[in-house]
């Protein structure tokens, strides 16, 4: 077995055995592979193991591996910072988009959405750090209003929310800034039904996000290695 495909079924083992500990349902947590930087090679071994979600960062990066792709039953993940003057290309190709933190944003690619595909899934992402360095709402409010913005979209679906919160190597530090962004959730989730994502945790911190509640965990380096 490769290295590659090895580290993949690690991860997969921590994610079932964290559910276990927490005492959440086996396969509450969906696991994306972030394949950013990585070359196709590497996103093809991993489809193999019958993933079929991937994450992707860079714009660039990910419509070279979008076109190159053989397997048309990958769910692709845009992740990463959106500028608005390269919204198209997103709403175009990928499946699911983690990172709308502006109304403009929601508008322009629900406009842009092909109708001849099924609606972006989106979610809002949240700065729960306050890091100047992070897109993001940065408050309850500011949530709530993007939340209606995108669930008002005709080609869009709320699916929930995404967040990155301020690196820490303390257990306790990640899991109470998991179970802020969890709270912040919960209230969405109450106003909209659609809303049954919560895309938090990456390698270091994946055990604490799912301690929290998470429901998508977004991993890279743990499985395709340091970039
Ligand atoms: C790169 C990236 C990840 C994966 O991080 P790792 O620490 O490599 O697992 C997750 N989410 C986002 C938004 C990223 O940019």
């Amino acid at each position: 077995m490769s290295i590659i495909a090895k580290q993949y079924l690690s991860v997969l083992e921590r994610i079932r055995h964290a559910e276990q500990t927490a005492g959440r349902t086996a396969d509450a947590v969906k696991l994306l592979a972030v394949s950013k930087t990585k070359p196709l090679a590497m996103v093809d071994e991993v489809y193999q193991l019958d993933q079929r979600d991937f994450g992707e960062n860079y714009l660039q990066d990910a419509l070279d591996k979008i076109t190159n792709c053989q397997h048309q039953d990958i769910n692709w993940h845009f992740i990463g910072q959106i500028q608005s003057n390269k919204t198209r290309p997103i709403a175009e190709n990928f499946s699911w988009v983690h990172s709308i933190d502006r109304a403009k944003i929601a508008h322009r690619l629900s406009e842009q959405r092909p109708t001849s595909l099924p609606p972006l899934q989106c979610c809002i992402q949240i700065n729960i750090n306050d890091e100047a360095s992070k897109g993001g709402a940065d408050s309850l409010e500011d949530v709530l209003s993007l939340a209606e913005v995108v669930n008002s979209q005709d080609n869009l679906v709320l699916r929930g929310i995404m967040a990155i919160p301020e690196h820490s190597n303390d257990i306790e530090v990640q899991r109470s800034n998991f179970a802020r962004v969890k709270s912040i959730f919960d209230v969405v989730q109450q106003h909209y039904s659609s809303c049954d994502t919560l895309s938090m945790g990456m390698s270091g911190d994946l055990e604490a996000a799912i301690a929290e509640g998470t429901t998508m965990v977004r991993i890279g380096t743990d499985i395709f290695g340091a970039r």
